[in-house]
């Protein structure tokens, strides 16, 4: 068929009026269907599909109202959910089937569908509108076209390590308040180091911009552009990242969210190193998951965008992601419900080329089942932080717990912290080995979000290899989804690892942190075996920024100490570090991997 889409193109977000003219190729008659899916993002209230809205056909005045017509014909209207393999009834889109029941349509007949009092949604995309004339799917369907608006924020990303003198790429990229690339127009921008050197003059662009920038001396440096300041880059001779991730993103795929290509917003809008889309199996048919091999494959660029072939689990034990090394794998038995265990889905898995790493763990982790040590080999990591909130200890008072989940309303209680030892200090104390990462669980194609969690990792390259094995290392951090620099070491040894000390000797401990804005406190935390309550080692809470004095702010973004201790026994340690502004309402937090002190 033949389509023709008005208006062509929307701004997101806007109350809008559709109509879309479908010339048929084939005569209808009576009791015949054509049918419509609105793009996923379109049917989402909210961060996702969890919360969809429903059109209705009954009242032309109000809200999110369809009507399907054609000349001299009559069409009864019904709503059909296409289902989500794994029977979720909130995560879904709405059919909406129009039956002829009066008239007869030729080849060559215009048929519209109208959308009244709609809003359009809030990605910026070409969502697909999915057609069907009797039960045949249209392969070709027409789509619906949002664009972004104007900027709320800029942003300046550079990597976080590079060679002196080696050129670097400099991603200056503008948002809208909807995280779309904007549609804005900056002129006569300079890039300068901090405080310093012109790097470019004359920057104009639309919506982001990219260029390519050098230094020469070793250090950490910053660049700026306007009031914006970028993330801090280290000039070394010896580059090892971190490198940024999301490995957690969902998008349309089998109705677990919305939004069409992940990848490239992960690349283009983020600047992102690598990203794990992680469509949920329960969903998955062998057809959706070879679609989604072959689109994670044709997605990696080794050295510059790597891309980590996984999938989310949600178990009898909880939510689970798994990551796998290579380039192709099978998906778990999903035919038969009663397979479905954590415990069942290790066996089958090699954890030399796969692992699996716990998510939400504060909402909910082997409350039913208990952990089972056996599980070790295949969970080097847990997500210590997501868009849902923080797992890192029992706090439902803390600004980041899930309680005050920002993408469904602060203070919805949507989702409640259980009072169980299910978090990252408790896996600790009972002896769990993790290192952490953050990442976003987005279900909006808009991974790496500068809010929702990242994962910083250190490796010797940006390929898929070399980043499995770090990760499978613990040499990994997460951020809330700032670019913060961390480093952290006891007696010389790095985060993620193990120390083996003798007795009499004292642990030295090193940290480093290079903020992308005002460091507000840094603290070591510690957990002495035997004794089984989590303490600061080390507290210090920077002073209160000087509002008057411009310089501070940048003083602050800068943070080293040393300290010295006595080990009395087995000990774990890690460092946390806050920054003093929020982000878009959202605090801006860093969580180091442990380092294990083992008393030799
Ligand atoms: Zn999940
Ligand atoms: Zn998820």
């Amino acid at each position: 068929m033949e389509y023709r889409v008005q208006p062509e193109a929307m701004p997101v977000d806007q109350p809008r009026e559709v109509r879309v003219t479908a010339t048929l190729d084939q005569p209808l008659r009576a009791g015949d269907n054509i049918a419509f899916a609105l793009p996923e993002a379109w049917s989402s209230r909210r961060c996702c599909v969890t919360f969809t809205k429903e059109p209705q056909y009954t009242d032309p005045e109000a809200p999110d109202y369809v009507a399907v017509v054609a000349e001299g014909a009559r069409f009864e209207l019904s709503l059909e959910k296409i289902p989500l393999a794994s029977g979720d009834p909130q995560r879904h889109v709405r059919k909406i089937v129009a039956k002829l029941i009066e008239g007869e349509l030729r080849a060559g007949t215009d048929v519209v569908l109208e959308l009244r009092n709609f809003r359009s949604t809030w990605l910026a995309e070409a969502g697909v509108l999915r057609v069907w004339v009797g039960d045949d799917e249209e392969k070709h369907p027409p789509k619906l076209k949002t664009l972004a608006v104007e900027a709320e924020r800029l942003r300046v990303i550079v990597p976080s390590s590079a060679r002196p003198g080696a050129p670097f790429k400099v991603n200056i990229v503008s948002l809208d308040p909807f995280w779309n690339r904007s549609s804005s127009t900056y002129r006569e921008g300079v890039l300068t180091l901090q405080g310093g050197e012109s790097l470019e003059e004359g920057i104009g662009f639309t919506g982001s911009y990219r260029t390519r920038a050098a230094i020469a001396e070793p250090g950490v440096y910053r660049l700026r552009l306007g009031d914006e300041l970028s993330n801090p880059i280290r000039i070394t001779p010896a580059p090892r990242g971190p490198y940024w991730g999301d490995l957690h993103s969902h998008d349309k795929t089998h109705n677990c969210g919305a939004g069409e290509d992940p990848y490239t917003y992960a690349r283009q809008v983020s600047g992102l190193d690598f990203l794990a889309v992680t469509p949920d199996y329960r969903g998955l048919s062998q057809a959706v998951w070879r679609e989604h091999v072959r689109r994670c494959n044709e997605s990696y660029e080794p050295g510059e965008f790597t891309t980590i072939l996984g999938y989310e689990a949600g178990f009898p034990e909880s939510h689970h992601n798994l990551y796998f090394r290579g380039a192709e794998a099978e998906i778990f038995d999903v035919a038969d419900p009663s397979q479905r265990s954590i415990e069942k889905l290790l066996a089958q898995l090699d954890p030399d080329v796969a692992f699996a790493v716990p998510h939400h763990v504060g909402i909910d982790w082997c409350t039913q089942t208990g952990y089972r040590p056996e599980w070790d080999p295949w969970i080097p990591l847990m997500e210590i932080y997501s868009q849902h909130g923080l797992s890192e200890f029992y706090s439902p008072e803390h600004i980041l717990s899930y309680e005050f989940n920002r993408t469904r309303g602060m203070e919805s209680k949507y989702a409640t912290s259980v009072n169980k030892p299910v978090y990252a200090r408790d896996a600790w104390s009972q002896g769990r080995r993790f290192g952490v990462i953050a990442s976003s669980d987005d279900h909006m194609a808009q991974p790496g979000k500068p809010v929702k969690g990242l994962a910083a990792v250190f490796a010797p390259e940006n390929a898929r290899e070399a980043l499995f094995s770090s990760l499978k290392a613990r040499r990994t951090y997460g951020t809330t989804g700032e670019r913060i620099l961390l480093d952290f070491r006891i007696n010389g040894c790095e985060m993620g690892q193990e120390v083996f000390v003798d007795g009499s000797s004292p642990l030295k401990i090193d940290m480093e942190v290079h903020g992308t804005d005002g460091i507000a406190f840094v603290e070591v935390a510690r957990l002495r075996f035997g004794n089984q309550t989590w303490e600061s080692a080390f507290f210090e809470r920077l002073r209160v920024q000087r509002l008057f004095d411009a310089t501070s702010i940048d003083e602050d973004c800068d943070y080293a100490a040393s300290f010295e201790e006595r080990c009395e026994g087995d000990a774990v340690y890690y460092l946390r570090v806050g920054q003093k502004k929020q982000l878009a309402d959202w605090p801006v937090y860093a969580w180091s991997s442990p380092i294990w002190v083992t008393k030799g």
